[in-house]
């Protein structure tokens, strides 16, 4: 939305006025509001733009690179490695759809040492394609008149933001608003510390030239659970340690079920009630020892057990900003922190981990602090995906939450099996889920299992957000055959359940 006046319209049939109106005196000009944004990650460089739109002074201060972790070592880097194992996924289930590979045994499933990976290339060609995200946040930012510096900020009071410059140089910056946007880090086990050569962290995978002959994951969380289905896709022989009954706690549980069945189809091995206590390396290559003594022997070991929020010498303290127990930046829901003029945004207030959402609480900071129309952050309407094969997407209410009682719904559930574009493209995992609230048939959250989930659970998440009913979705149009012919399907069924 433009903060620019208007110039005022002329009516074509109206006369111009005779006597020009006598000439008002200028407005007294309005300093810009100054605007420091701590983090160049997708919650500190979104918020930039909102801000510099709004005419405000934006300054972004950057200790690592723009884009943030999201950019350098997160988001980018993670999906385009998925990307090449994604064809490798595709190129596996392209036998029993008739083709044959040079080398290849010619039986029904077999492809291997037929088609490989050259981890090299990959991995050059996803920190070339990181460097060139990063440098196409720094060239729109710098287009919008954002000042960029290099160097690490930390509070010094509510106002004042003092910057230790990367060539050695301090900056103070007073602010009418402050914007900490730090992100998080790979928390570490102690006695598992990366080693970045062979016990490694997610930020540390890619300068691997060669594919790790026996991988082991410890941690089968998001990060764990996409980076063991890519890393077995692309051939390396991959073990997941799961401290858990099941792979991906907390998320939905068919769907974790159907990703944790693929995987050992796969031919991965799955530890499950198995709790890393120490990762050391040996001369060829790991030991993971598990806090009920055995061990498990590797080429490579990749910790991922969550992260931390970079909060550590920000000067919360000075500032006056309070943290949760868990140690993220307390916020409302319109970014506010406890201190006057201080918003936080993104993985340092631990509100969502997703760049999405960090974001658009980046957005929502500065349309508040800057007098804009402001929505408060609604996490019901967030889709988020995992990125396994296939993928897991989700919007809104959980199955979990309709069986606890917390949200009155009924639920649908329609296995990809029965899907004939499915049946088509060989998929065999997989299925479709809506949720509608009882009585009124508002379609209230879905999940769908299958490749590119990503891609499918738009359509749901537009009902989720604008309310539509289980008939407004089932009265749409879809392509015969697609996959999204389930979405439909799913809500035809839930017609009379509601
Ligand atoms: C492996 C992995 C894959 C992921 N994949 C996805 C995905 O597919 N989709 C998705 O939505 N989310 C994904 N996420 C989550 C996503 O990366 C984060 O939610 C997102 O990066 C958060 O953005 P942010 O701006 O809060 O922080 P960041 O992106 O971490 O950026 C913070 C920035 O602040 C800088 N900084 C920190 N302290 C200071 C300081 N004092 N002074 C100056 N600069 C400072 C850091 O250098 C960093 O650049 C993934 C996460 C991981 C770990």
């Amino acid at each position: 939305m433009s903060t620019q006046p208007q110039p005022e319209q002329t009516q074509p049939d109206q006369p111009e006025p005779e006597q020009p109106e006598p000439a008002q005196p200028e407005p007294a000009q309005q300093a810009a509001p100054r605007v420091v944004v701590v983090g160049g990650g997708p919650g500190g460089y979104e918020a930039a733009l909102v801000a510099a739109q709004l005419g405000a002074q934006v300054t972004v201060v950057e200790k690592a690179g723009l884009g943030g972790s999201a950019v350098l070592t997160d988001v980018v880097p993670s999906k385009t490695l998925i990307a090449t194992a994604e064809v490798m996924s595709l190129v596996d289930d392209s036998v029993e759809l008739g083709l044959r590979f040079p080398g290849g045994t010619g039986s029904a499933t077999e492809t291997a040492g037929s088609v490989s990976v050259d981890l090299g290339r990959v991995n050059e060609r996803v920190r070339r394609l990181a460097r060139a995200q990063s440098e196409d946040v720094y060239v729109r930012l710098e287009k919008e008149g954002v000042r960029l510096l290099d160097g690490f900020g930390r509070l010094v009071g509510q106002q004042q933001v003092h910057v230790d410059l990367a060539d050695g140089g301090v900056e103070e910056l007073g602010a009418d608003v402050v914007l900490l946007a730090t992100g998080a880090r790979p928390r570490t086990l102690p006695g598992a510390e990366p080693d970045g050569e062979r016990i490694l962290s997610w930020t540390q995978l890619y300068d691997l030239t060669e594919l790790p002959e026996r991988l082991i994951v410890v941690g089968s969380g998001v990060t764990g659970a996409e980076f063991a289905s890519a890393y077995d896709a692309l051939g390396a022989d991959v073990v997941l340690v799961s401290s858990r009954d099941r792979v991906l706690p907390g998320e939905d549980a068919d769907a974790a079920e159907v990703i944790e069945d693929v995987f050992r189809r796969r031919g991965m091995t799955v530890m499950s009630r198995s709790r890393a206590a120490s990762v050391t390396r040996t001369e060829a290559g790991v030991t993971v020892r598990l806090d009920d003594g055995r061990e498990v022997l590797g080429s490579h070991c990749l910790v991922a057990v969550g992260s931390i929020p970079n909060t550590a010498g920000i000067g919360l303290e000075e500032g006056g900003v309070r943290t949760t127990e868990s140690g993220h930046i307390e916020t409302d829901r319109v970014s506010r922190t406890s201190a006057r003029g201080v918003y936080a945004a993104g993985d340092v207030t631990g509100v969502l981990p997703l760049a999405s959402v960090a974001a658009m609480q980046g957005r929502i900071a500065m349309w508040h602090a800057l007098g804009d129309a402001v929505r408060p952050l609604d996490l019901r309407t967030v889709s988020a995906n995992i990125f396994t094969a296939p993928e897991i997407a989700t919007v809104g209410w959980t199955q979990a939450q309709i069986e606890s009682g917390e949200a009155q719904g009924v639920i649908v559930k329609l296995p990809l099996a029965g899907n004939p574009r499915a049946k088509m493209q060989g998929i065999h995992d997989g299925f479709v889920k809506l949720f509608c609230r009882t009585g009124s048939g508002t379609v209230i959250g879905g999940v769908v299992v299958a490749p590119r989930a990503s891609e499918l659970i738009f359509p749901v998440a537009l009902a989720v957000e604008h309310r539509l009913t289980v008939d407004d979705v089932a009265h749409a149009f879809t392509v015969y055959p697609s996959l999204s012919g389930s979405i439909a399907e799913a809500a035809r069924r839930l017609h009379r359940k509601a």
